[in-house]
């Protein structure tokens, strides 16, 4: 794919999301750059992106976002020199197979797109890493301590439960298994749950400079774990006996932490970027984020990840504390990524950003 970009006008390229996400982040960031910008939509949302029409050069409107690995849609994206950047949705969108296959240049490293959809996988990832996790249990090993139950895919926390004991996970999942919600029980991942503050890191490595930045972090916002806090410890007692926390994100905080705190967070992400240069390589490239909980020993355990960019980001456009600190100027993580692709222009490295 890197090679596939040779043949572009490299004074026309274009900046090409699926407009979902952090979209409208990425394609302001790709403007601030100087780059032509591409949206690719879905005829239902048409009317929305139109109003951000400024941010943007040319549409692709889509039918279905199955549309994407279409012939006539990827001829197109070609056409227009687009470079592909991925966010948290392009392959919950797309599906796996068209994510990583697709004939159009990608900003970011395809190949982790496969990890990340088999949790396991992520998980043996961060442990190679050198990076400290919480303790994971497939369906059927005895439980001792509370534990969070993940079902698959980016579902958004929707479905996970909390659970004690090896009988209560067991009959849970049998429900799911026949309300069709999994197929079957391995595909789930039960994990210890761990009590602290939950802290998403936004970090940015950069091929072209080499060099991990921290340009951001939050914290999620979830209901029903989020809102049930809001109740006076009386009334939950009037609460249904079956409500369960649930951890659908419906936004994010933005997070500044302790300053002793980010060495630590810092070398994690190292840590992630080295051990994917040696079982990915060429490895990450550009953004990623660690998900994880401090404890009140200042404990960090990092639960998931993601190896593209976060709707957390969101909350950055106009920078945030961290991406100051490296710029001195305004610098989201969508603008970072075209700025990488300018510094990768620049200095006749473009393939260095490339899959
Ligand atoms: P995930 O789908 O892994 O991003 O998890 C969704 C949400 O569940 C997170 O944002 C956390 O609030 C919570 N969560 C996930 N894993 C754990 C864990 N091991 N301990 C405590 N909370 C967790």
């Amino acid at each position: 794919m890197a090679e596939s970009a040779a043949r572009y006008d490299l004074d026309r390229l274009s900046i090409a999301t699926l407009a979902s996400h952090s979209s409208l982040q990425i394609l302001h960031g790709a403007k601030m750059e100087g780059f032509r910008t591409v949206a690719v939509v879905t005829r239902d949302r048409m009317w929305f992106y139109e109003q951000f029409k400024h941010l943007i050069d040319y549409f692709v409107v889509l039918d279905s976002w199955r549309d994407l690995c279409r012939g006539d849609t990827v001829r197109r994206l070609q056409t227009l020199n687009s470079v592909l950047v991925p966010h948290g949705s392009y392959v919950e969108y797309v599906g796996l197979d068209c994510a990583e296959s697709i004939e159009v240049p990608i900003f970011g490293l395809r190949k982790l797109f496969r990890v990340e959809a088999d949790q396991w996988a992520k998980m043996e990832l961060l442990r190679r890493a050198g990076i400290p996790t919480p303790r994971v249990y497939r369906v059927g090993d005895d439980i001792d301590r509370l534990v969070i139950v993940k079902l698959p895919g980016a579902k958004g926390g929707r479905g996970y439960l909390l659970a004690r004991s090896r009988d209560r996970v067991v009959e849970r999942l049998r429900r799911y298994v026949e309300e069709g919600l999994i197929r079957s029980f391995d595909e789930v991942m039960i994990q210890e749950y761990l009590v602290g503050v939950t802290a998403y890191y936004h970090y940015f490595y950069s091929p072209i400079l080499d060099r991990v930045e921290i340009l951001g972090a939050d914290v999620r916002y979830e209901t029903n774990v989020d809102g049930l806090r809001r109740l006076p410890p009386n009334t939950a007692t009037y609460l249904d006996p079956e409500l369960e926390p649930s951890f659908v994100v419906v936004g994010n905080i933005p997070l500044v932490l302790r300053e002793s705190l980010l060495p630590r967070i810092l070398e994690y992400g190292m840590r992630f970027v080295e051990e994917t240069k040696r079982s990915l390589p060429p490895g990450v490239i550009g953004p990623f984020c660690l998900e994880s909980v401090i404890d009140d020993n200042m404990e960090i355990k990092v639960f998931e990840f993601s190896g593209r960019i976060v709707a957390g980001t969101n909350i950055y456009i106009y920078g945030s504390p961290y991406s100051y600190l490296y710029w001195s100027e305004p610098m989201s993580t969508g603008r970072r990524i075209a700025r990488e692709v300018r510094l990768a222009i620049e200095r006749g490295t473009l393939g260095k950003v490339l899959t």
